[in-house]
């Protein structure tokens, strides 16, 4: 004879239903909006000697990223240019090959 009394399959009603909401972010992080490095931290300052810093805004190859890449503000990504470019020539950053200035 067969007692299966074992078959508890009524435990499938959800309370939680709360699908469809997507992901709820309980942690706040600035990562949705880029802000520019400068901005957020003034003490950062912009200097063509400094090329650790410059690197991280130029590729390998010495070219300067873009500035939606980077999410650098427009004023500081000029400052950025221009001190890549000094750079360039002080030698201390490799020029873009095949570009010829
Ligand atoms: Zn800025």
């Amino acid at each position: 004879m067969n007692g299966n009394s074992q078959s508890h399959q009524g435990m499938q009603q959800n309370p939680h239903s709360s699908n469809g909401q997507g992901p709820a972010p309980k942690r706040k992080v600035y990562v949705r909006k880029k802000v520019c490095k400068f901005c957020a931290d003034r003490n950062i300052k912009i200097d063509y000697k400094d090329i650790g810093l410059l690197k991280q805004f130029t590729t390998e190859a010495g070219k300067i990223l873009a500035r939606r890449i980077t999410g650098t503000c427009a004023t500081h990504q000029r400052k950025l240019t221009s001190a890549v470019k000094i750079a360039r020539t002080m030698a201390l950053m490799p020029f873009t090959s095949g570009h010829t200035v």
